[in-house]
């Protein structure tokens, strides 16, 4: 990212910037919410304490414990977009425990830290127009009007750290090895590529699990 020299872009100390992820995340979202930001705001306090970069690769994992069809799943997608750990990479995964905490790990030095929104937070926005008229009533985010939603944003975006989110102590958290697996064959019915590990043998023959159970 470029910087005009003497911006207070320029003067901001190191670190990963959630407003820098902003129009971007909103991009790749699809709408404007704010729990999308909160995800931002919640990956960069996570990455800062760790000291780390967003994952090019597999550096950095993400374990979050939404779980489905609850409000603010949006925050996974800023979660993605700012730590880089995505579900293509493979380096997030849920605990589908129902809740917004995220424990992000750095494969390298072995340490992790435990970062969730202030429960006081949620509770502001839950009782904001934005859900209450809309949301709560089926509307779909992209519907609602930009004065409702842009405040919302802004107050998360805007909010110190202290008042928005509970950072843990950086401590010890042990990841499984991680190698991906490149072997692969043809399913000799369907005739698709599939992962060998997925394989089955069916009649003599070598099949994928969809062939299998027919
Ligand atoms: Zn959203
Ligand atoms: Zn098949």
């Amino acid at each position: 990212m470029l910087h005009e020299e003497n911006s207070p872009e320029a003067n901001r100390p190191a670190g990963v910037n959630p407003q820098d992820w902003l129009e971007f995340g909103q991009k790749f979202h699809g709408h404007k919410c704010p729990a999308m930001p909160m995800g931002l705001r919640v990956g960069a306090a996570a990455m800062n304490a760790l000291g780390v970069e967003r994952a090019k690769d597999g550096q950095i994992f993400a374990i979050v414990d939404l779980g489905e069809n609850h409000c603010a799943t949006c925050y996974a997608d800023g979660l993605q977009v700012i730590m880089g750990t995505t579900f293509g990479k493979g380096n997030i995964k849920k605990t589908h425990k129902g809740k917004w905490a995220v424990t992000l790990v750095d494969r390298a030095s072995g340490k992790a830290v435990r970062v969730t929104p202030k429960a006081e937070t949620m509770l502001q926005n839950k009782q904001s127009a934005f859900f209450k008229d809309y949301r709560e009533k089926g509307i779909p985010a992209s519907k609602v009007p930009a004065v409702v939603v842009d405040p919302l944003i802004v107050n998360v975006m805007a909010a110190p750290e202290e008042k928005l989110l509970n950072i843990s102590k950086v401590f010890d958290y042990k990841l499984e090895p991680h190698s991906d697996n490149f072997n692969g064959f043809v399913c000799e019915e369907c005739g698709e590529m599939t992962v060998e590990s997925y394989g089955r043998i069916k009649n003599g023959i070598h099949v994928c699990m969809e062939c299998a159970a027919k």
